[in-house]
């Protein structure tokens, strides 16, 4: 039994007076049965992680470098979160694939690098609407799933997050059908990929609202979020939590 992941991605936002909304989302769910993990900018994870306090919240980076330290001015290594307080990192999201040209190879050698140092990696794919629109969206996720997963991956440090391009952010969502023909084409392709597939998280990430995640939820191998924009405020992102509960 998978257990379920709401996962938060607040990218490039939040002060530290954001963190009152950690405070209101743990005191919202103060023992919940499904795991909370919040991906934070990488200058709040260590007051978050006190901000937590004793609750389960996991914390997360959003990136990391390939390798664990070095002549790298501006980046941040995985033990680097580790030490400030991080479990996990997203690493692959679509914006950094576009903003810094991420391939899927860099994508497996951060993943791995994560893995090293004692993260979870969350790791993000996800087709582009022209890829989607020309039939080639299970193919490219496909493609990008065997070239972002490292040897080394299992059901207990690694996480895939499935988020079409152009749903993130938009607020257009793909239908239940086609996120189920999706994530049911992952899973098969985990199994070609490993042995712990049947134990690999799989979410759906891309302008999920509590108004939307139940449908979304209910989809076979649907075992979570990744969410944005509605992550940012414990109101919006507690009842996301609330219906995978
Ligand atoms: C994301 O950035 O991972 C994301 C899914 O964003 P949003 O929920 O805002 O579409």
């Amino acid at each position: 039994m998978r257990r379920k992941l709401a996962a938060g991605n607040w990218k490039m936002n939040g002060l530290v007076d954001d963190l009152s909304e950690i405070k209101a989302l743990t005191e919202a769910h103060p023992d919940p049965d499904v795991d909370m993990l919040i991906c934070a900018p990488a200058t709040l994870i260590a007051q978050m992680a006190w901000a937590r306090g004793t609750h389960a919240l996991q914390i997360g980076g959003q990136t990391c470098h390939a390798e664990r330290s070095g002549a790298h001015t501006g980046d941040i290594s995985a033990p680097m979160l580790r030490d400030a307080g991080a479990s996990h990192v997203l690493v692959g999201h679509s914006e950094r694939r576009t903003d810094h040209g991420e391939t899927d190879a860099d994508v497996a050698g951060q993943a791995a690098a994560a893995h090293a140092a004692g993260l979870v990696a969350v790791i993000c794919i996800g087709e582009t609407l022209d890829q989607r629109e020309s039939g080639h969206a299970l193919t490219v996720i496909t493609d990008q799933l065997r070239g972002s997963l490292p040897p080394g991956a299992t059901a207990a440090n690694t996480v895939i997050a499935y988020e079409p391009v152009w749903a993130i952010g938009t607020g257009k969502v793909p239908t239940t059908e086609q996120i189920g023909e999706v994530h049911g084409t992952l899973r098969a392709t985990l199994r070609d990929l490993m042995k712990q597939a049947e134990g690999v998280r799989l979410l759906y990430g891309g302008s999920v609202k509590g108004s939307n995640a139940g449908e979304i939820f209910a989809v076979a191998d649907v075992d979570g979020a990744l969410v944005g924009g509605a992550s940012l405020k414990a109101a919006d992102f507690s009842p996301i939590v609330s219906a995978l509960e």
